[in-house]
């Protein structure tokens, strides 16, 4: 899996993150439910694609699907920072003219995603953070919602295992111990896709990585770092520990490979996810799309939920590496 496909009239593939995803870890039920999360997803995106609407609108319903399930590591089931609230990081790109928009460290938003769309339409601005980014909410009648929306139990146990992790090694790490298990930590949303006028767009969305704490923001929100859309190359969603994708500028890093290296879209994110990203130590994978239709999704983490779709033939959703 993936059977990239050359020339289909439009295609979406999705994530919804990448880590340390072990079968002996998951139950059946658990499972059944990501892989129904992740077809939700993708039908959320592939109608809007059929329809012949824009890639654009088809990755930002694609990640609305994730962002209100409690299962995905964006809007509702956003992972807790050290003091125990919700920052969500989001950012969508238009393959067509580089137009983009993304918020980080936003507290209140029920769907960052709709509010990166938002500063992409309305702001002159590309990046908004914080409280500034929530009155820009506030201005355009984006949802906002109670923290307390985006309380759910998993989520709080994960934050205080990672705190008795914390305690028990003598206080906060200053490197990023790759040997350290992730599993608590990482998770994010995200789509690309191809519609059938050939436009590329990237949309990701994420809680970021438990535990974050000094205003962290994370690969996700920056461009060319976890999002990029160009329809002269690719577009990418990137998900994992987001230092290493940024110090990489990884999804950029891609298009790129393929824009003055000549690679094609397979090479260029096999060089940048299973070299670069793992000589340099770091977790985690993309998603991408080319405008022929070639998807790719290299991971180096154990699995990487992931799925996408070809017109006329059924999702194909995966969580494990064997798959
Ligand atoms: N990349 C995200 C971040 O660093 C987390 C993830 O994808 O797991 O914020």
């Amino acid at each position: 899996m993936p059977q990239p496909q050359t020339n289909p009239p439009f295609a979406i593939a999705i994530h919804g993150g990448a880590g340390t995803i072990l079968k002996a870890n998951m139950t059946p039920e658990l499972e059944a439910a990501y892989l129904d999360g992740m077809r939700q997803s993708l039908a959320a995106g592939y109608d809007i694609l059929d329809r012949g609407g824009a890639a654009l609108d088809a990755v930002q319903a694609a990640v609305n699907a994730m962002e209100d399930s409690p299962l995905f590591n964006a809007g509702k089931g956003a992972v807790f920072t050290h003091e125990g609230v919700n920052e969500q990081d989001a950012c969508i790109m238009d393959g067509r003219n580089l137009e983009t928009g993304a918020v980080a460290v936003v507290r209140h938003v029920r769907n960052p995603i709709n509010l990166a769309r938002k500063v992409l339409e309305h702001s002159k601005h590309v990046l908004l953070a914080g409280e500034g980014a929530e009155a820009f909410a506030r201005q355009h009648g984006v949802e906002l919602v109670d923290p307390s929306y985006f309380h759910t139990e998993q989520r709080w146990q994960q934050l205080q295992r990672a705190l008795d992790k914390e305690r028990e090694a003598g206080g906060e790490q200053t490197r990023l111990d790759h040997s350290d298990d992730k599993r608590d930590k990482i998770g994010t949303v995200g789509a690309v896709a191809v519609d059938r006028a050939g436009n590329l767009a990237a949309a990701t969305s994420t809680g970021g990585m438990t535990n974050k704490r000094f205003g962290r923001i994370g690969d996700t929100p920056i461009i060319g770092a976890g999002t990029w859309a160009d329809n002269e190359t690719c577009a990418v969603s990137a998900t994992g520990v987001g230092e290493y994708m940024m110090r990489l500028v990884a999804a950029y890093d891609i298009a790129a490979l393929m824009k003055y290296k000549g690679f094609r879209l397979i090479e260029a994110a096999d060089e940048v996810i299973m070299r670069k990203l793992t000589a340099l130590g770091g977790d985690g994978g993309v998603i991408a799309i080319d405008r022929s239709g070639t998807i790719t999704m290299p991971f180096n983490s154990p699995g990487m939920y992931r799925g996408y779709r070809y017109p006329d033939e059924e999702p194909v959703v995966a969580v494990y590496r064997e798959e």
